[in-house]
């Protein structure tokens, strides 16, 4: 202790006053206390919608909101920081996947969320979009539940905004994220998906998708979401573990905890090559439409529609 300011000795000062810190930001070498860290995030936040372009004014964004700790987060710094630059409008969508004994909890959550910020917040669900719940569905199909999941989900968002007539979906993917999905498109060597430039999506004829907070980690989402009582623990999804990025999450967490940084790095390769790839690689082919459903992709028909197609044989 020392006894002329009363503070313990083993815990740092922020660096940018002289509250006790509560984070060290490996990339600017600093120790943050609650506020200056809640700060930094936010700052972050805007210098990635301001310099990608990610809001405009006259914009009607949908949130992609599953009651979590990212998207929660993602909610309340966009209603913070928006109104007070842009003239856009925010609000939430919640994808109701119909998972037992995980989604009511989050759902609740989400909801809370919404009338706290006072924002419009629509709720649907895979029962109304395609029938089933994706408990039924994964009952009879053995594709991995996430990678079903996704497609599904990201087809439910789609749906959910054209009929609200967003012009821009907002998701919570942090950095972890990014590089989780950069390792995974090495490991699968699944190039075409590594090198994609998902700015050119937009031309071919699908929603916006912007992810503010590409920039800010996990362990500082958690941290702002716990200083800001946005939202309590809620329950990891049940089929999370199955899933090839739940190997690949541990593996990035130890790369980082060995090698702070390695993540940004990770994502700074990759976004190297892409651009190094569009000089050389040819351009994307023409745009196609659904069959079934009409939406834009690559082949005859969506994955989503494919998906649900492979389920009813
Ligand atoms: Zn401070
Ligand atoms: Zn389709």
């Amino acid at each position: 202790m020392d006894t002329a300011t009363g503070k313990r000795d083993c815990i740092p000062s922020c660096d940018s006053c002289d509250e006790p810190a509560v984070y060290f930001n490996p990339g600017l070498q600093r120790h943050l206390c609650e506020r200056h860290l809640c700060l930094d995030v936010e700052h972050r936040v805007i210098e990635s919608v301001t310099s990608h372009g990610m809001v405009h004014d006259g914009d009607l964004v949908a949130v992609g909101l599953s009651g979590g700790k990212d998207s929660s987060v993602l909610l309340s710094i966009l209603c913070c920081i928006v109104p007070e630059r842009w003239d856009a409008e925010i609000v939430a969508i919640t994808v109701d996947e119909g998972i037992a004994g995980y989604r009511e909890e989050t759902i609740q959550s989400a909801v809370s969320l919404t009338q706290q910020l006072g924002i419009q917040h629509h709720i649907v669900t895979f029962q109304s979009l395609f029938g089933k719940t994706l408990d039924s569905l994964l009952g009879s199909y053995p594709l991995r539940a996430c990678t079903a999941c996704g497609i599904l989900r990201k087809k439910a968002f789609s749906d959910a905004a054209r009929e609200i007539a967003a012009t821009s979906i907002a998701t919570g993917h942090n950095l972890d994220d990014a590089a989780q999905s950069v390792l995974m498109n090495y490991l699968r060597g699944d190039f075409e998906r590594l090198l994609r430039d998902s700015s050119s999506m937009e031309d071919r004829g699908f929603i916006r998708r912007i992810k503010p907070l590409h920039e800010v980690n996990e362990k500082e989402i958690t941290l702002y979401s716990m200083i800001n009582g946005i939202t309590g623990h809620l329950p990891e999804c049940p089929y999370a573990t199955t899933a090839f990025r739940a190997e690949v999450r541990t593996l990035q967490a130890a790369i980082e905890y060995q090698h702070p940084g390695a993540s940004h790095r990770i994502i700074q390769g990759q976004e190297s090559l892409s651009e190094q790839a569009k000089k050389t690689v040819r351009p994307c082919g023409a745009v196609r439409y659904c069959a079934t459903c009409g939406d834009p992709c690559s082949g005859p028909v969506c994955q989503a529609c494919g998906l649900l197609a492979g389920l009813k044989k």
